[in-house]
């Protein structure tokens, strides 16, 4: 089962059309797709009887908005990928690293990545979504609690990120829009292995990052169990697992999105997202920073 945030209306889609639940369920169940993850048990059961055969639609679907636009709290992980870490320069890490991306930064699938400063770098990553309330969920537990799956960006502006005496995580992956996700949610069942989806992220024309979630060093359910056994995981909260290697901090030299530039960030059986970047402060990367601040 897929759903997505369409001209922000919850929207089941289907194979070759697309049903507004709002109107297809009587108001049984609202428009607002941030709702939904309270409900996510009787939401899932309606979409397997009445969501099947109700009316759908093929208009083109309009502004894709995030899948889940109001989470309570958003967390990432830092150096999940073990090729990750190597091109990082650090060890693996013995407990999950983690951080929060503020909400918002939150943005639909096709979001324009406005650069923050000259060292901003992709992240394509493997985002859950959690479909019900999580307090100390084992982890053969975990995917029981997960509404779906979706792409997210982990945007990151590493001067910002790196800039104090330890890493400003939060900080340098939170600007506004650098949380786009989308551009569907799909139920783990969809996936042949939830626990081994594939993922890549372009830049232009050039593949820069391409691995597979079987490689995280912390996988989905034990990101769930140490999570939740700190923290409440609430539905309609987002996990960005953590990005596989490529990015453009791990090249030498240093690689960094610039102006006009578009990021494509696919993941088998969920699809793709765009996102264009601009530089609204003219050629950053050709500037000393004081005269960028000037303008
Ligand atoms: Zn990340």
């Amino acid at each position: 089962m897929r759903i997505a945030n369409h001209d922000g209306r919850l929207t089941l889609v289907r194979r070759d059309d697309t049903v507004d639940v709002a109107t297809a369920s009587d108001g049984r169940f609202d428009s607002a797709i941030e709702h939904v993850f309270d409900r996510w048990d009787e939401f899932v059961d309606w979409c397997r009887s009445d969501g099947l055969t109700a009316t759908g639609s093929t208009r083109p679907a309009g502004s894709i908005g995030p899948v889940s636009p109001r989470p309570r709290q958003i967390f990432g992980v830092g150096l999940n990928y073990v090729d990750h870490a190597r091109e990082a320069g650090s060890p693996l890490p013995t407990v999950p690293l983690l951080f929060t991306k503020f909400a918002s930064a939150l943005a639909g699938p096709h979001a324009v990545v406005e650069l923050s400063g000259p060292s901003v770098d992709w992240e394509v990553e493997l985002v859950v979504v959690v479909g019900r309330r999580c307090d100390g969920v084992s982890r053969d537990r975990a995917w029981d609690h997960v509404a779906g799956l979706t792409i997210g960006q982990d945007i990151s502006d590493r001067d910002v990120q790196l800039e104090g005496a330890t890493p400003q995580y939060s900080f340098g992956k939170s600007f506004a829009n650098f949380a786009p996700i989308g551009p569907a949610l799909v139920t783990p069942d969809e996936f042949p292995d939830p626990d081994a989806v594939a993922l890549e992220c372009w830049v232009d024309d050039e593949r820069v990052q391409n691995g597979t979630s079987a490689n995280l060093v912390f996988s989905v359910p034990q990101l769930v169990e140490y999570i939740s056994a700190r923290v409440v995981l609430e539905p309609g909260d987002l996990i960005f697992t953590g990005t596989p290697a490529g990015v453009g901090l791990g090249r030498t030299p240093r690689r960094y999105l610039r102006d006009g530039e578009t990021i494509v960030s696919r993941i088998d059986g969920i699809g793709e997202m765009t996102n264009r970047v601009v530089d609204p402060a003219g050629a950053v990367t050709d500037l000393p920073a004081d005269a960028v601040a000037a303008r």
